[in-house]
């Protein structure tokens, strides 16, 4: 069995963060570790406040799984401020893990900020050089480049500018836009368009991390990029489908 480790916030009401990544590790057949970054009290319709777990307890918990356990690929979802994702940077530089995907988590859909907007420059330098695949949804692609993006095009030139900042791949999530939901993987050489119908639901509560996730422990369980990008698509919107209607709010993915 492959391990797989999540960096990432935490929701209480486990639609999203930690919770939603340990439940798409196990329909994947992985085993899921996690390390807190922050504490975040929120439901299917607010975050009522976010807890910063200091920079020490987040390497004591990374060196706590490494020293340990091999680690067969990351998840990296939410980093708060800049000094938490200086720490992690130093740790994945320190024990090099493969497969690091980032997700490079800013706003919660209710408009809740996730991420110290001032943090934005930290999380280019330090973080997008140590991931393998990153997937940026649109607002945070165009906060990531300076860019507006409001088609396929310029999704692929987003692509680029993001490659050039040091990650390997690239995957932009175009849910944002109208339409089917495209997204565009681009690993340098050529661009991969995935397509899936748009689903009319309000219950898409932590999409975005079930994502991640889901290509994270693919690419643990030994597939090639394109391919694990696929069935985490493919995996996501199942879930989607299947959205439950809990809380009075955007519901949460459903995992099989
Ligand atoms: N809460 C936490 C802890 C998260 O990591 C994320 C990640 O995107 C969210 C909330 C976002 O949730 P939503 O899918 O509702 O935007």
């Amino acid at each position: 069995m492959k391990n797989v480790l999540t960096i990432a916030g935490s929701d209480c009401s486990g639609g999203a963060g930690i919770q939603a990544d340990l439940k798409t590790f196990a329909a994947h057949g992985v085993y899921g570790m996690s390390v807190i970054v922050s504490v975040v009290a929120e439901n299917t319709c607010r975050v009522i406040s976010i807890k910063d777990i200091p920079p020490k307890s987040i390497a004591d918990q990374i060196d706590a799984v490494f020293e340990d356990i091999r680690v067969d690929g990351v998840k990296i979802g939410m980093l708060s401020n800049k000094e938490q994702m200086k720490t992690v940077a130093d740790k994945l530089l320190q024990y090099r893990p493969r497969g690091v995907v980032l997700d490079p988590v800013m706003v919660a859909k209710g408009g809740c900020a996730l991420m110290h907007p001032e943090a934005l420059e930290t999380l280019k330098k330090e973080m997008l050089p140590r991931a393998f695949l990153i997937t940026p949804n649109i607002p945070e692609a165009e906060a990531l480049t300076g860019m507006k993006i409001e088609t396929a095009e310029e999704m692929k030139q987003a692509a680029a500018l993001l490659l050039k900042m040091g990650t390997q791949n690239v995957l932009i999530k175009g849910g944002h836009l109208s339409g089917d939901a495209v997204d565009i993987l681009y690993d340098g050489k050529e661009f991969s368009a995935f397509t899936a119908e748009r689903i009319q639901t309000k219950n898409t509560h932590g999409t975005g991390c079930t994502l991640s996730s889901a290509i994270a422990a693919n690419l643990a369980n030994g597939m090639g990029t394109a391919d694990a990008v696929k069935a985490a698509k493919e995996y996501v919107t199942t879930a989607i489908r299947h959205a439950l209607p809990i809380g009075k709010g955007h519901g949460p993915t459903n995992h099989f």
